[in-house]
């Protein structure tokens, strides 16, 4: 069941001391969803096979003290579909975020991020059909629903495509998370946008009124464009697009309003 999830995270990590790459390997390696590490010190590079999300694994590799930077992210299986990746931020940046998704085959998309500020907890997450942040997340629109179906789970045939159930938040307010999806496909969710909610989603089940339209999950707290970006692991010459820290050229950064408006 694991093996499904399985993925490859490639990051720079800087490595220069004696016993670098071991104390990183060490990090690493036995650890629970740690699948395979490998590390090249001369080229400041670490692989790394698991089911745990780029978050997990960046915080075990700067537990040793170094700066873990993503710069790839696929499985072995990953054909060139498409990647895409949207910055969240919300009122007074207390809630912000890095989502990416990888298309990597017709029917698996790969959606892996990390969101901070939250309170500890579910919070639902969907993508919504508008790129529109004039209104901040409140311009977004409705879930993304080209079916015209009820919402639901993310396991269900009934659901908006845009129903990505629910993230975690732990105690320190920090929700990593990977996610695979058969509905959502990258293309069709490029210039919409990604919107993390303040309350769980009851994935239509709840009852509420709200339940079969938005799972009832609350006020939109943390929102972003879902922009085209490279950076796919089979790609390694291609520039990376993944570290949120380095992620946007200034020609490229969705501008609020530029996104997709049509439903
Ligand atoms: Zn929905």
């Amino acid at each position: 069941m694991e093996t499904e999830k399985l993925a490859k995270l490639e990051f720079a990590v800087q490595m220069t001391c004696e016993g670098c790459g071991d104390q990183v390997k060490a990090a690493l390696e036995q650890k629970a969803g740690v699948h395979s590490v490998s590390v090249d010190v001369g080229e400041g590079r670490v692989l790394v096979e698991t089911s745990l999300s780029s978050g997990e694994v960046q915080g075990l590799i700067e537990s040793t003290h170094r700066l873990a930077v993503l710069k790839g992210m696929g499985s072995s299986e990953t054909q060139d579909l498409g990647a895409a990746v949207a910055m969240l931020s919300g009122k007074d940046r207390q809630v912000q975020g890095v989502v990416r998704f990888l298309q990597m085959s017709p029917d698996r998309c790969l959606i892996d991020g990390t969101v901070d500020g939250l309170e500890p907890g579910a919070h639902g997450l969907h993508v919504h059909a508008l790129g529109d942040l004039t209104e901040d997340c409140l311009s977004c629109g409705e879930h993304f629903n080209p079916f015209g179906r009820h919402h639901g789970g993310p396991q269900d045939a009934e659901r908006h495509v845009g129903d990505l159930g629910n993230i975690l938040a732990g105690p320190d307010g920090r929700a990593s998370f990977r996610l695979e999806d058969t509905q959502l496909k990258v293309w069709d969710v490029i210039g919409r946008s990604l919107v993390v909610d303040a309350e769980p989603d009851d994935l239509g089940q709840g009852g509420h009124p709200l339940s079969r339209l938005t799972g009832n999950s609350g006020a939109r707290l943390a929102c972003g464009i879902i922009a085209r970006s490279a950076g796919l692991f089979q790609n390694p010459k291609r520039v990376c697009a993944c570290d949120g820290l380095t992620l946007w050229e200034e020609r490229e950064r969705p501008i609020a309003g530029k996104g997709r408006s049509n439903l």
